[in-house]
C-alpha cells in the first residue's frame, strides 16, 4: 500500500542522528523528503509505510511524533513541509514566503516595439517580472498563434534591456531548448494536466508556473505539481486563473477562495491570474486587490499598450497607465493586509 507518513525530529538532533534514521528508512525501500524548517526538521516517508514499525520510531531518542497522512500529494503538502516555499528567479526576484510579485505583459508577443514598450513601462511601475505568450493555446487554429522562437527572442531583448525576468507558456516539452533563457516557464490551464510534459518540467529543474485547469479541482491541480515534484523540481508556483461555471457575464469565476485553502494544504506559492479569470478590463483591479488581501503571492496581469488592437485577449488587457494605477493600489493594500 502507498501512502505516508511524516517524522517530526526534536530540536536538537544531531545530523549523524538524522542521517542514521534516515539510512533506516533508505533500507526498508522508502523515499525520503527532509524539511528542515526554523524550530523543527520534518522527514516525510513516501512509499510502503507498512514496512516500518510506527511504535519503534516514535519510541527513538530523536523522534518528536510521527503521523501518517491521507492527502494524496506528498512533496507539496505542507504537513510534509510546514514552511513557506519561495522560488528564487534571481537574486532579488522571489515568489512566496512572504515576497510577492507583480508579473505584467501582454498577452502575446506581437513585434519588438510593442514587447520592448509594454516592458519598459510595466517596469517603472512596480512590475518585478515580464509576461508574454511566444507559443499561444488559441480555440480556433485560424486565431493567431504566437510568434515562436523568434517571441521568445523578443522577450530576451526586452529582458536585457529591462533587467526584467520572462515568463512564457510552453506548448510541447520538443520546444524546451528555445526555453534556456526563460526565467519562469508558464504551464497553461489547458495543460495542466498534461503529465508527461510535467514529467520533462519536473526534470528540467526550472522554476514553473502552474495554472489551474478550466475545470479542475484544487487537489488535481495539487497533484499535476507534484508530478512536477516528483521529478524534483521544487520551484513550482501555483496559479489559479478562473475555472469555468454557469456564469456568462465574466469569462471564467474567479475561485479567490483557492488562495486560503491552498496556503493551508501546501507550503508553494499561489498567485492569481484575474485577467484570464473575469476577462474584462474594467474589472480586472478590484480583483487583484481582493487577491492582495486575501493573501496571494503574487499577480500575473495581462497590459498591452494598445488594447483595441491587440492580437490577443485585447478585451482583458489594460493600459500601461492602468496597470501603474493598479500596481499603486495594490502595494496599499498590502501594507494594510501586513500591519
Ligand atoms: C495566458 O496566460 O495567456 C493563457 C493562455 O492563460 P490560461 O492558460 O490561464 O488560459
Ligand atoms: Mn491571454
Amino acid at each position: 500500500m502507498v501512502c505516508n507518513m511524516i517524522t517530526v525530529i526534536k530540536p536538537g538532533a544531531t545530523q549523524q542522528q538524522i542521517d542514521g534514521l534516515l539510512n533506516w528508512f533508505h533500507a526498508r525501500g522508502l523515499k525520503t523528503n527532509v524539511s528542515e524548517g526554523e524550530f523543527q526538521t520534518v522527514i516525510g516517508l513516501i512509499g510502503d509505510v507498512g514496512r516500518v514499525d510506527v511504535d519503534l520510531v516514535k519510541g527513538l531518542e530523536i523522534v518528536d511524533s510521527v503521523k501518517r497522512i491521507s492527502d494524496p500529494f506528498k512533496r507539496a503538502n505542507r504537513k510534509f513541509h510546514p514552511a513557506d516555499t519561495i522560488v528564487e528567479i534571481s537574486e532579488n526576484v522571489k515568489i512566496g514566503g512572504g515576497n510577492f510579485q507583480i508579473i505584467a505583459g501582454p498577452c502575446s508577443v506581437e513585434s519588438e516595439e510593442q514587447i520592448l514598450t509594454i516592458a519598459k513601462s510595466v517596469k517603472a511601475s512596480g512590475a518585478g517580472l515580464l509576461r508574454g505568450g511566444a507559443f499561444k493555446p488559441r480555440t480556433s487554429p485560424y486565431a493567431f498563434q504566437g510568434l515562436h522562437a523568434d517571441g521568445i527572442e523578443l522577450l530576451e531583448k526586452a529582458k536585457a534591456q529591462t533587467g526584467l525576468p520572462i515568463v512564457t507558456e510552453i506548448m510541447n516539452t520538443l520546444h524546451l531548448e528555445m526555453f534556456k533563457n526563460v526565467d519562469i516557464i508558464q504551464v497553461g490551464a489547458r495543460n495542466m494536466q498534461n503529465f508527461e510534459m510535467l514529467k520533462e518540467l519536473g526534470k528540467s529543474g526550472k522554476p514553473i508556473l502552474l495554472k489551474r485547469g478550466l475545470a479542475n479541482t484544487l487537489e488535481e491541480l495539487l497533484m499535476s505539481a507534484e508530478y512536477i515534484m516528483a521529478e524534483g523540481n521544487e520551484n513550482v508556483i501555483l496559479c489559479e486563473r478562473g475555472i469555468r461555471t454557469f456564469e456568462t457575464y465574466t469569462r471564467n469565476t474567479l475561485d479567490l477562495s483557492s488562495v486560503p485553502v491552498l496556503k493551508k494544504l501546501t507550503h508553494l506559492p499561489i498567485i492569481i491570474d484575474p485577467s484570464h479569470a473575469i476577462g474584462i478590463a474594467e474589472h480586472v483591479k478590484p480583483m487583484s486587490l481582493a487577491a492582495a488581501a486575501c493573501g496571494a503571492d503574487g499577480l500575473i496581469i495581462e497590459v498591452h499598450n494598445d488594447p483595441k488592437n491587440a492580437l490577443c485577449d485585447g478585451a482583458q488587457s489594460l493600459t500601461p497607465e492602468e496597470f501603474g494605477d493598479l500596481a499603486k493600489r495594490v502595494q496599499a493594500v498590502r501594507e494594510v493586509v501586513q500591519s
